[in-house]
């Protein structure tokens, strides 16, 4: 009998196993499945980045064990980046680390702040890994949930005292996964200001500060006044640069925080394959137009979608940013869901699993051609619900 340890044992279910099964039936029938599910880029990364990696890998000093914290090159990189694109001045020594993916960074820094028992504040709905990251760590996440009248922003004056006093780390994620929403530098204030107050160490999660529309531009965590006094950022190459398969991402921000994920790290991988940094330096340092392209290209999608939802008569406002729709509709989420795939063969997220309070939302993503949209819209114009 191999037993698991509690902290296993006390993982949330997997939520989306129904859908899945349902899918996977579909898929027996038979059907042509426009599959709307997945945060996952389905462009390919742009051929300079890959010629980078090509190049590199040519050179035997790239084989060898890299450092933890990351190459100076990338985190310089990082660094320019930063100043360029958010007007935020790091120290590449000391402000940034780089990450095998920013998914490596939130899973490990629980690890670093938490101690059993300890609360974290998580958003509900919210990427899943805040929430299990603390658990592995067997720390109390607490919820904070993101409501349709706080436009999803969580309500700070709502978290109960003792809780505010015992939780150690807030999560934060905007451009937000999987609402769409965003936040202002002025909300981001307020946050610091709590964190300062409660002594909270915020990790804001900017994973599609790039992925924008309409004029929008998405502020970084540490645009707000003080912020590096009380948090790190989390910036991830893979869905600005189509590379959700090569692992790799940086945090960026207050350096003791950081020194904290560092210990972790070092003790536990030893860092970013170079060759893969090296290919992190092209797509940073290099030409942004691709970034432009796959944005308009988001964005025809986008507002194909949104004529075959409204369709449905379901009220939705066009994202900001994000490659994901949040739709409420009707009823429980997943038997949404469920009709959506049976009667026309559409994958949808139902948004409970992202969370309790996404229950009746479902989520879509823009990850396939405007061609598929279209053809999942013209299905959704024969329904009849
Ligand atoms: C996709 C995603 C990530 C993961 O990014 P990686 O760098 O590939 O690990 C992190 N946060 C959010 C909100 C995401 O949607």
């Amino acid at each position: 009998m191999i037993m698991y340890a509690d902290r296993i044992n006390s993982l949330p279910p997997y939520l989306f196993a129904a859908i899945d099964k349902a899918k996977a039936r579909i898929i027996e029938k038979g059907v042509d499945v426009i599959n709307l599910g997945i945060g996952d880029p389905d462009m390919p990364t742009p051929p300079h980045i890959v010629e980078a990696m090509k190049k590199s890998l040519d050179n035997p000093d790239r084989h060898k064990y890299p450092s933890y914290e990351g190459m100076p090159s990338f985190r310089k990189a990082a660094a320019d980046w930063f100043r360029r694109s958010m007007n935020v001045d790091l120290d590449p020594q000391n402000e940034v680390l780089t990450l095998i993916g920013s998914k490596e960074g939130i899973a490990h820094i629980p690890l670093a702040f938490l101690n059993p028992g300890d609360v974290s504040l998580v958003p509900d709905p919210g990427y899943p890994v805040y929430n299990i990251g603390s658990i592995l760590a067997s720390a109390r996440p607490f919820k904070m949930p993101l409501l349709a009248q706080n436009e999803f922003l969580p309500d700070l004056d709502a978290i109960p005292e003792d809780i505010a006093r015992k939780a150690k780390i807030m999560f934060l994620n905007y451009p937000n996964n999987p609402t769409s929403a965003t936040a202002t530098i002025e909300f981001f204030e307020e946050v610091v200001d709590y964190a300062n107050e409660n002594e909270i160490i915020v990790i804001h999660d900017n994973a599609y500060s790039e992925m924008t529309y309409d004029g929008y531009k998405a502020p970084s965590f540490l645009n707000a006044r003080g912020a590096k006094d009380v948090g790190i950022e989390m910036h991830s190459l893979s869905k600005t640069y189509n590379m959700t398969g090569w692992r790799i991402g940086f945090a960026a921000g207050n350096r003791d925080i950081l020194e904290g994920l560092g210990k972790v790290k070092t003790n536990v991988d030893s860092g970013a394959f170079e060759a893969i940094q090296e290919a992190g330096i092209a797509a940073l340092s290099g030409p942004q137009d691709c970034v432009r392209n796959m944005n308009k290209i988001y964005k025809e999608r986008r507002d194909a979608l949104l004529i075959g939802l409204r369709e449905l008569e379901l009220e939705v406002k066009p994202p900001k940013a994000t490659f994901y729709v949040w739709v409420h509709v009707n009823g429980p989420a997943s038997d949404f869901s469920k009709m959506l795939l049976e009667k026309a063969g559409i994958v949808a997220t139902p948004g409970i699993g992202f969370g309790e309070y996404g229950e009746g939302y479902v989520r879509f993503a823009l990850t396939q051609s405007v061609e598929r949209i279209n053809e999942a819209v013209e299905r959704m114009r024969k329904l009849d619900i």
